[in-house]
């Protein structure tokens, strides 16, 4: 491409970009609409305004602002990659949370407070508006089991904290009938902000706020993780059955364990369910102590 076509094509991406849409692909040339020709995924690395000074590392003058194929955080939407780090990549489903994502990513062992960071005052999702506190997750930054709940209710919300109110009352009793302290494990939600009358959060809410939770699970990196419900099961899980039918297996994710079962607000309206709870529990401690 000759300078003019450069800036074409950098004038078009810009104007894509101030649109909302950052990632494109390009078909291979020759490749017809029919073809079944791989696409090569394209980063935009944001290009400077014309009304303002040249940004650090912003592409030089005649050189295209289309950087091609570079996957710099393979985990995450453009709604949870880092400040300044342009979004591409595989889903989290298709990558260990282990395996190093790229040897040029920047934070591969980044910790819970710069992912905390990262999420700043967020407001990228409807759930902002009625929200009093972000409940980020709480608990052993190190811990071998992770609960996953569904999102915060009233007395989180007020609190700031995970499984405060009363099924986290019931979920602190399991804890310990399960020979463990509250402090030894990490709990928190698909979503951080509570929903509207503690419905069921929303596709598209889990689908930009669940990248944060997949960074907090990679960084704590535990032996299991707990779904706690169905929101939870199938977010990480991408199970469809359910509750019922699947609890107490264990199942691969991403280079660990979860185990599905009930949240506890279910076994507090369905109390005689609170024996499979236990049951499923006891599961829990057995895979922990099993050789890793
Ligand atoms: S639910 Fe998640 S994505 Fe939505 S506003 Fe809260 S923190 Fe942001």
């Amino acid at each position: 491409m000759d300078e003019k076509q450069c800036r074409k094509v950098a004038d078009m991406l810009e104007f894509y970009q101030d649109l909302g849409i950052d990632e494109f692909y390009v078909r291979r040339s020759g490749a017809t609409r029919t073809a079944t020709v791989p696409v090569q995924p394209v980063t935009v690395i944001p290009a400077p305004s014309r009304n303002s000074a040249p940004k650090e590392n912003a592409p030089a003058p005649g050189q295209s602002s289309v950087a091609f194929g570079k996957r710099p955080f393979p985990h995450y939407t453009s709604a949870a990659a880092p400040q300044g780090v342009a979004a591409a990549g595989p889903t989290a489903q298709s990558m260990s949370l282990f395996e190093s994502p790229s040897p040029t990513t920047t934070r591969q062992n980044e910790t819970l407070e710069q992912i905390r960071e990262d999420l700043g005052d967020c407001h990228r999702c409807r759930l902002a508006a009625g929200r009093h506190t972000i409940v980020f997750g709480q608990g052993n930054p190190h811990a071998e089991l992770v609960f996953v709940g569904e999102g915060p209710g009233a007395d989180e919300d007020a609190q700031g904290l995970p499984f405060v109110g009363r099924a986290g009352r019931l979920l602190n009793r399991m804890i310990e009938l399960a020979g463990m302290k509250r402090e030894d494990v990490y709990i928190c939600n698909v979503v951080k902000c509570r929903p509207p009358n503690n419905r069921t959060p929303l596709p598209d809410e889990i689908e930009v706020c669940s990248p944060f939770l997949l960074r907090q699970i990679r960084t704590i990196k535990p032996r299991l993780v707990c779904c706690l419900g169905a929101p939870a099961v199938k977010t990480l899980l991408g199970v469809k059955e359910g509750i019922t039918k699947i609890r107490g297996q264990l199942y691969d994710f991403q280079g660990t364990k979860a185990l599905p079962t009930f949240h506890p607000a279910y076994v507090l309206r369905n109390p005689r369910e609170e024996k499979i709870l236990r049951e499923d529990f006891q599961t829990i401690v057995e895979f922990l102590k099993s050789p890793r």
